[in-house]
């Protein structure tokens, strides 16, 4: 496959609407939420945590909202969470302690991913349904089309509403939850395989064997006034909450309690050099100036390859692929780079990169590097039991710095 260049001079939509035709989903648009090294960077100096552990479960109105929305920045490694963790250490301490806990979650999906790899798209500890068809969210109810309306024009959604979907989806509407996190996947701008999955696992149950149960009462205490407006107020399809169940426990699978190969679950952990390289080539999974590659090669032209196989199936929408040109669009004014759409593993076979390692599956596919960077992990992965995030994080958190 040949590569295409693609010229980011343009706007986002431009470019997509020109050059990307069958690679997208649903309709045009861009995200509230911009891309980029200098949006992600104002957005930290414009941090204040204070009051996150009160309201970062706030769905409505908008101004309650205690979520901070890095969450994109954060999932591309244009902020690390290491970056993240240390900006909030003067914060009030119950919020910084909660914040600092999400963070970990985020790490403890990233680590589960790297050691499970594509085990993560199995049912974890308990049977769950993951394979019905259909689709599990009835729009005509407000709450639910509400946040389904901004998922699709924005991209992006509060923790508790990916819960409320997740749950509806699966936990009341008996749909099989790959679906659900798929659709998920290619809406959201900070959509990640790692957190989308942790999510959808923990939240149906098959992460934990108590699957989260989604009703009018949550609505009522999040979003007041949405139940109002609802064609459905007075026949509310989740006036109760679901039947609790105890779902059956799955055998026992090893890999969560030890990991054989840790040196390949963390990658290297000092730079390998084999040979000189001549560009660096960034992926989506660390994109930021301080991508370790990058910065150990600040006079190397850069790369950027749209993986055009991945796009055409993935079928992410617009608002995500916006976010990625918003990104490099930013790069390009402090570095040279040249993007492409087409194939990134047939170009690293071919020319000598430098690159950074990314705890994915799919990461393998890059043969012949010249040049190899570390991740930026928040903590090292280890190599005990990752069965729940309580015992992980003790172990995991040891002589870390605040
Ligand atoms: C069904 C479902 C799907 C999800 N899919 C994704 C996804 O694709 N990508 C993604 O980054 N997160 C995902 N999450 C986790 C979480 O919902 C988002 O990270 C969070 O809502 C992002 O908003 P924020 O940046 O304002 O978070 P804040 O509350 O401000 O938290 C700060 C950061 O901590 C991390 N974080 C917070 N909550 C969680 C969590 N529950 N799990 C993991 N990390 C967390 C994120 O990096 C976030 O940016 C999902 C959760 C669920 C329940």
């Amino acid at each position: 496959m040949s590569l295409k260049i693609i010229d980011v001079k343009e706007s986002a939509l431009q470019i997509i609407e020109g050059q990307f035709h069958g690679l997208y989903s649903g309709t045009l648009g861009v995200s509230s939420i911009k891309g980029g090294q200098s949006a992600a960077n104002l957005a930290l100096e414009n941090l204040d945590i204070t009051r996150y552990a009160e309201q970062r479960s706030e769905v409505q109105p908008f101004e309650k909202r205690g979520a901070t929305v890095l969450s994109p920045y954060i999932r591309h490694n244009l902020l690390t969470l290491d970056q993240v963790y240390r900006a909030v250490k003067d914060a009030p301490f119950k919020d910084r302690e909660k914040f600092r806990d999400e963070l970990y979650w985020q790490e403890y999906s990233r680590h589960l991913y790297a050691r499970l790899g594509v085990r993560l798209f199995e049912n974890l500890k308990f049977e769950a349904n993951r394979d019905s068809e259909g689709d599990g969210w009835n729009r005509q109810m407000n709450c639910v089309d509400q946040v389904i309306t901004e998922l699709e024009s924005d991209g992006w959604l509060v923790n508790q509403t990916r819960m409320w979907m997740a749950s509806h989806w699966t936990v009341r509407n008996e749909k099989g939850w790959l679906y659900g996190q798929d659709l998920m996947y290619r809406q959201l701008i900070d959509g990640s395989r790692a957190a989308n999955l942790l999510g959808w696992q923990w939240t149906v149950g098959a992460g934990t064997g108590k699957p989260y149960g989604f009703a009018r009462w949550q609505v009522e205490k999040r979003s007041p006034g949405t139940c109002f407006k609802c064609a459905l107020k007075k026949n509310c399809p989740i006036q109760e909450f679901p039947d609790e169940i105890s779902p059956h426990q799955l055998v026992k699978d090893p890999l969560l309690d030890n990991d054989p190969d840790l040196p390949r679950t963390t990658g290297p952990t000092t730079p390998v050099i084999n040979d000189q390289a001549k560009f660096v080539l960034l992926t989506i999974d660390s994109l930021g100036d301080a991508d370790p590659a990058l910065a150990a090669n600040p006079e190397l032209p850069v790369v950027f390859i749209f993986n055009e196989v991945a796009l055409a199936k993935l079928q992410l929408s617009s608002r995500r692929i916006a976010f990625y040109l918003e990104t490099l669009q930013d790069l390009s004014t402090r570095r040279q780079l040249t993007v492409y759409l087409g194939d990134p593993y047939t170009f690293t076979k071919e020319n000598p990169v430098a690159i950074t390692f990314a705890p994915v599956p799919s990461f393998k596919k890059f043969e012949n590097l010249a040049q190899l960077y570390p991740y930026p992990w928040l903590r090292k992965p280890y190599a005990g039991s990752v069965r729940s995030f309580t015992s992980w994080r003790q172990k995991i958190d040891k002589g870390s710095s605040q």
